[in-house]
């Protein structure tokens, strides 16, 4: 048997939507009948003010960040334990400089304490990411945030349907950012989304200008100017109404999905519960608050070698386990924007050298599930290093 480490659940309304689409003669660019419907749900789920969707969650961060009027010598502070689409958006919407914080050892987020280290006179902003859809101790960040008032970016790109203390990650923070890349909970392909939770009108009249082109267009199609022109330096950000179609398709079927992938996740904690209580693993931390969507599987060893050992055993079994994040930190384009010392960060760096992913997706049969966890149970009972 051989267990892939995610799968996209396609199910039956995606297509009938792409095809009622094609067949109909409304348009297939960005912002069409479609969009209005994806956007519509989460504004009534969700109850978010305002929702762009954009081409990936990578564009809808640089979105973000633009709508910070971030200046050059600003500092943004995010964590080196992240994708790198984190850091890049602050890099190219923005003169600003990165600065990056450590995680918390237990819940792989964020740490407030670090934040609270980082922060200088040019802070102007905080990028939290809500790793595998657990939620980040958003009440101390929203804390700190408001002494030193400071800009809160939520990058919910794994997070899609968690939530914090009752409110979906992404409506938190001063923005939200979705993905809907073919590896996350919900898929479109490529896709992503931007929440603006600020009422301000000049906000969210700006966002839809970078997202047009810098072009009032929005405005136009609203029927509230008679001509649209070019007002301000933007680019194409939006999501085709194909994939919108097929977006909406998914979200029809978001309860189903996340609840297949938490009982499988609830099935791999409750097996390996006993290798937990032995110290031989650990598990990530679900705080208080958290409803987390079943994301990421993580599992946590000692060292470095134990996890590729453990890596290398599944693999030959035909389990596609496989580490995640490289702190950006200690990467090529990290070391060349001066970050060195992986003193600095050392439980980033850690964690990310510890921890493995194992298979998870909706549609896994019991066999799979129980074909992975067997054999993840072996590798802890049979790799020497590992007893
Ligand atoms: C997947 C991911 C992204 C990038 O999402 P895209 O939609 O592929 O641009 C950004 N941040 C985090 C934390 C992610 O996991």
């Amino acid at each position: 048997m051989k267990v892939l480490l995610t799968k996209p659940y396609i199910g039956k309304s995606e297509l009938k939507h792409i095809t009622a689409l094609l067949r109909s003669e409304e348009t297939l660019a960005g912002d069409g009948v479609y969009s209005k419907k994806v956007s519509l749900y989460f504004k009534n789920k969700y109850k978010v003010n305002s929702v762009l969707l954009t081409t990936s969650a990578s564009t809808a961060l640089e979105l973000a960040v633009r709508l910070c009027n971030l200046q050059k010598g600003d500092e943004v502070i995010l964590p080196s334990f992240t994708f790198p689409s984190t850091a890049n958006a602050v890099l190219l919407a923005s003169g600003a400089k990165v600065v990056f914080a450590d995680i918390d050892f237990e819940t792989l987020n964020i740490d407030p304490k670090d934040i609270k280290r980082k922060i200088t006179g040019n802070t102007k902003a905080i990028i939290i990411v809500h790793y595998a859809g657990v939620s980040c101790d958003m009440d101390e960040i929203l804390r700190i945030a408001k002494k030193h008032k400071l800009k809160v970016i939520e990058d919910a790109a794994q997070g899609i349907g968690a939530k914090y203390k009752g409110k979906y990650l992404g409506t938190i923070g001063d923005f939200g950012v979705l993905s809907f890349h073919d590896t996350k909970n919900i898929v479109c392909g490529e896709g992503g989304a931007l929440f603006i939770n600020s009422k301000d009108k000049r906000i969210i009249e700006k966002a839809e200008i970078l997202r047009q082109k810098g072009t009032n267009r929005t405005k136009f199609l609203r029927g509230e100017v008679n001509k649209y022109e070019w007002v301000d330096v933007g680019s194409s950000y939006l999501l085709s109404d194909i994939l919108a179609a097929f977006l909406l398709g998914q979200l029809e079927n978001i309860d189903f999905i996340n609840e297949k992938r938490m009982k499988i996740y609830q099935h791999f904690a409750k097996e390996l519960k006993p290798y937990a209580a032995r110290g031989q693993i650990r598990m990530q931390k679900i705080p208080k608050g958290a409803k987390h969507n079943a994301h990421i599987f993580a599992v946590l060893f000692e060292d470095e070698q134990k996890r590729n050992a453990v890596m290398k055993f599944l693999k030959e079994r035909g389990v596609l386990a496989v580490f995640h994040f490289l702190p950006l930190h200690a990467s090529p384009q990290g070391r060349s924007l001066g970050f060195s010392s992986e003193e600095d960060y050392p439980v980033s760096s850690q964690v990310a050298s510890t921890l493995l992913r194992i298979p998870l997706y909706a549609q896994m049969t019991n066999k799979e599930r129980d074909f992975v966890i067997a054999n993840v149970i072996e590798s802890l009972n049979t790799i020497p290093s590992l007893k």
